[in-house]
């Protein structure tokens, strides 16, 4: 039988919006030691808006183009794109291919369509400007028949309480926090460095987020906290000793995944977590 003290655990978390799947994780994120963190969505607000736009092509054409393609697809991201078109001359669409950390591929008045980061055109073999790469935001680029049609820049914001949840990870002895993120290795380093996380890693595919983790695992005495918002993440939250899904903007993937679920997103819930833990091995012990 359970300890009626654990009862009184999920109960203390749940009233913090903290939702255990198990009073077993209530006991295992006691000794939580590591936090790998998503950034998207996880330690920034994952409500992107557009910011610059450079197309190739006339700029209505180039934003119906994108934002059509982009309509398609649940990613943070393609809501900023549709959004900023005001979803008004969206194409028909046929053949949509999501390919996860890359981008989407698609047919529009029967031309091969991609969006998405360098990496989606590098693999498709498409040439494109160099200072698409140097800016130090999120970028999309377009290509219409294998040809680079133009690019919009895109930012996040961290989210408010980010830098009080490292503090607080670091103040209940988490002695390693991870950020791994599929965005730009410039942009996941800046916000690592502005936020104290002890260590990121930019530019990595859903299979690269896995290989990261495995590393971490692999060290002596690591007990894994992995943290997402599920899109693109259900294999590491799979992987982790912990997985932790946020519960608004998450994916039902991960909720379905995760064994703790943040209901309100917020990333301090993550050392409140950890706390409510120990207060209950306390009573029950
Ligand atoms: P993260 O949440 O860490 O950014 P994702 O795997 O969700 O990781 O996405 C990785 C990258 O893949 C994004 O930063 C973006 O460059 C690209 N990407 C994914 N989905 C889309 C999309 N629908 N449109 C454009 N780019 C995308
Ligand atoms: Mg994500």
């Amino acid at each position: 039988s359970i300890p009626l003290g654990y009862f009184g655990g999920i109960g203390a978390a749940s009233a913090n919006g903290i939702l255990f799947k198990g009073s077993n994780y209530l006991d295992l994120i006691t000794k939580v030691n590591t936090v790998v963190l998503d950034k998207t969505g996880t330690l920034t607000q994952g409500v992107f808006k557009v910011k610059e736009v450079q197309g190739e092509i006339p700029e209505k054409e180039f934003i119906s183009y994108l934002a059509s393609i982009e309509s398609q697809s649940t990613h943070p991201i393609a809501k900023a794109i549709v959004e900023y078109s005001g979803a008004d001359n969206l194409l028909k669409i046929r053949n949509v291919r999501e390919i996860a950390g890359h981008g989407l591929a698609a047919e529009i008045n029967g031309n091969e369509v991609l969006a998405g980061n360098g990496k989606l055109l590098k693999q498709f073999g498409i040439a494109y400007p160099n200072e698409v790469d140097e800016k130090v935001e999120t970028t999309v680029l377009l290509a219409i028949d294998g040809k680079y049609a133009g690019f919009v820049t895109i930012a996040d914001e961290a989210k408010t309480d980010a830098q009080q949840a490292i503090t607080a990870l670091h103040a209940v002895g988490v002695n390693k926090i991870v950020m791994l993120s599929g965005d730009k290795t410039s942009i996941t380093q800046k916000v690592a460095t502005d936020l104290g996380v002890d260590e990121a890693h930019g530019d990595l595919l859903p299979e690269d987020k896995v290989a990261q983790l495995e590393k971490i695992k692999a060290e002596p005495n690591r007990v894994v906290a992995f943290v997402g918002d599920g899109i693109n993440d259900a294999p590491v939250l799979a992987l982790s000793d912990v997985g932790m899904a946020m519960g608004a903007l998450g994916s039902d993937v991960a909720i379905e995944t995760a064994d703790v679920v943040i209901q309100n997103d917020m990333p301090s819930k993550i050392a409140t977590a950890i706390k409510i833990g120990r207060a209950t091995k306390k009573i029950v012990y």
